[in-house]
């Protein structure tokens, strides 16, 4: 099908042209013959790179109203608001939390692209544009199953259809073993599809040999005079080979330790001369140094002279969107990267060595789920440049055949609902009560009846559970019974700011239990600490680790400033989480005193981009302790003082 042909105005049509898209990829061809021009819901479960975003874009632009794009991160939201904008005559929004469109606004833009979050916080405020949506795009809706972000994903698109008219639902996937179940749910028509517009070989290496899926066998040359490559020889080996055949290589690694260390590794082969790129990758080094004095920022500077970045969670972000953008350009020729990668932005390479296929857990190492392993390697073949994707998977003899038949034979894994998890939801129970959706526990799981959980589960009975989770919310002072015809429960003016303010009930309690401490306590016991350290010892601060040799030196710091916290020494259940809580107040309070992020970076061993995010995180906390205290009608000034200074 030529993009000529579909039903949009034609100055959508040349947009694409020009942009190169003529013939409509054969997913995006069944799309539109499943009528995602035609206000059809729809669940499009195909790889990456098949051109997920064109489909997305019909179902907007022909939608007769304005339209909702849900991302799960604010990286690609900006990548899609980016590709949004760029449309002819479409005025587009964001809503991510850091670059938004004034809250106002929003109700005046054709397509709003906004993060899962900001989505579920926009329907618990009543936002007056999300009830107005002729369609809904959901980007990476496999993430269901997804333990963190999942229960959020599926109560706001379950409020989401209930609280709007009817709106066109399109759901874009990863493959996954059951897109049906997930199609079923939102009475939608499905699209699943293996094409690739360029094709992907696997492969899996053992003791110098690569054998393909497609049956072709491949010695490595260094095997031929050495002994059998170990793991980093033969990924060495891999992306060499790549580079030298004119290609880009992403090789992935279990830990940011090791992104780290195998860049350096990989530096010393100084690919950016093999790549003809030794300008350019002159030219990032040089933006990078510029931008960062950290010791992480110049080792990553040093690494992009020779053409080779590493990338994780804990750098910068704009070191992060420096690298990726580098990569995209050709201006970089490898990048070593930890999983996250994989679920992030557009960076397609010729080929993909996923060299650890093992991940720490907290007391060990496990598998890999077979669609992150499939994500990785979906990142394999850039259309119109490289010829093919190859996607190498490093083992050895013993485990050749494992890692054959679990992610080169194996599909990926089914995506199942985690809503039964009770911490999601006490959080959803809350948000339904508090936004006046629900008003007794009959609503609360008529609501929940409709969600992806719901329609997985034959018999759902959520009534204990929900009985149990309305009950701890009225211990917690969040909700209260109500004695009156026809309504039960509702929220109390904590629950309502709790649900509000974005922070799950435990952090609540948690800040509520710290500033009725405090407003007991004389004014002097209360410090910039006493308020960082409630705030860093809730659910909704990451933790921070906390090596061997640190923990002496932070106990002590612990005990000196005892009489400034609300927990005493001998309290914690788990006194470890809270000693590393203590640790990232006392980050945030030496910067609110303004130590630069080099010396905290150096003196912490975090990472620049944890220190970013622990900064965002206290800015957020802050505010909900605000508006708790407003509600408790206790002032604590340190509170105001603290968010003029992060
Ligand atoms: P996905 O979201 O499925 O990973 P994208 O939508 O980002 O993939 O598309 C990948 C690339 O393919 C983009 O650069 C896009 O412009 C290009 N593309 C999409 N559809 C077509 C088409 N029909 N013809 C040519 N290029 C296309």
């Amino acid at each position: 099908m030529h993009v000529g042909e579909l039903p949009l105005a034609e100055r959508y049509t040349d947009h694409f042209a020009a942009a190169g898209i003529e013939e409509l990829y054969p997913p995006q061809a069944a799309a539109v013959e499943g009528g995602v021009c035609d206000g059809q819901n729809l669940v499009c479960a195909i790889p990456t790179a098949s051109g997920k975003t064109l489909v997305a874009q019909l179902a907007l632009l022909s939608a007769d109203g304005p339209g909702l794009y849900v991302c799960p991160l604010r990286a690609l939201a900006r990548e899609k608001y980016e590709e949004f904008a760029e449309l002819p005559g479409v005025s587009a929004g964001i809503a991510t939390g850091d670059y938004d469109s004034a809250a106002a606004e929003l109700a005046d833009h054709d397509v709003v692209v906004a993060t899962s979050e900001k989505v579920d916080s926009a329907i618990r405020n009543r936002a007056g544009w999300i009830e107005n949506l002729a369609c809904v795009v959901v980007d990476e809706v496999h993430l269901l199953g997804s333990p963190g972000r999942g229960p959020t994903l599926e109560v706001t698109l379950a409020t989401l259809r209930r609280r709007t008219d009817d709106p066109q639902v399109v759901a874009l996937s990863a493959t996954v073993d059951n897109p049906a179940a997930i199609a079923g749910w939102l009475d939608a028509e499905l699209v699943e599809s293996e094409w690739r517009p360029i094709e992907l070989r696997t492969g899996v290496y053992a003791d110098g040999l690569v054998t393909f899926d497609d049956g072709e066998r491949r010695r490595l040359p260094s095997d031929e005079t050495s002994e059998p490559a170990d793991d980093t020889v033969a990924t060495a080996d891999l992306v060499d080979a790549a580079v030298a055949d004119g290609g880009q290589a992403l090789a992935f690694v279990r830990s940011r330790r090791e992104a780290e260390e195998l860049a350096e590794r990989l530096a010393e082969e100084r690919f950016a001369e093999t790549a003809g790129i030794g300008m350019e990758a002159a030219a990032v080094a040089e933006e990078l140094r510029q931008t960062g004095t950290t010791e992480q920022g110049r080792r990553l500077a040093e690494a992009a002279a020779w053409g080779v970045a590493f990338h994780h969670a804990g750098l910068r972000s704009d070191h992060r969107s420096t690298v990726e953008t580098a990569f995209r350009d050709r201006e970089l020729a490898v990048i070593c990267a930890t999983p996250t990668l994989a679920a992030g932005v557009n960076v397609p390479a010729r080929r993909v060595v996923v060299r650890d296929q093992r991940r720490y857990t907290g007391s060990g190492t496990e598998w890999l789920p077979t669609l992150e392993v499939h994500q990785m390697a979906g990142r394999a073949g850039r259309p119109g440049l490289d010829p093919y994707g190859e996607a190498v998977l490093v083992g050895s003899p013993d485990s050749r055949e494992e890692l054959w038949e679990r992610y080169v034979d194996a599909d990926p894994e089914a995506v199942e609902s985690q809503l039964r998890d009770r911490a999601a939801l006490r959080t959803h129970v809350l948000a339904v009560v508090a936004a006046g959706f629900a008003d007794s526990q009959a609503e609360i799981l008529e609501l929940l009846g409709e969600t992806f959980y719901a329609h997985r589960t034959p018999n759902p009975d959520l009534g204990g559970v929900v009985g149990d989770v309305i009950a701890e919310l009225i211990e917690a002072e969040f909700l209260a019974p109500v004695d009156e015809p026809g309504v039960e429960l509702s929220a109390t003016a904590l629950g309502r700011q709790v649900s509000r303010q974005y922070v799950t009930p435990e952090t609540g309690r948690r800040i509520v239990d710290g500033l009725r401490q405090i407003a007991d306590r004389p004014a002097d016991s209360v410090t910039p600490l006493t308020v960082l350290e409630v705030v860093c010892d809730t659910p909704d601060m990451d933790d921070t680790y906390l090596g061997n040799s640190e923990r002496a030196s932070l106990y002590q710091f612990a005990r000196r400033h005892a009489d400034e916290l609300t927990t005493g020494m001998d309290e914690p259940d788990a006194f470890e989480s809270w000693l590393e809580s203590v640790k990232t107040a006392r980050i945030l309070l030496a910067w609110t005193e303004g130590a630069s992020a080099e010396e905290l970076v150096a003196e912490y061993r975090i990472g620049p981009g944890d220190l970013e995010s622990r900064v965002e995180r206290a800015e957020w906390l802050l505010g909900a302790a605000a508006a708790l205290a407003d509600v408790e009608g206790v002032s604590v000034p340190e509170i105001t003082r603290l968010r003029g200074q992060l």
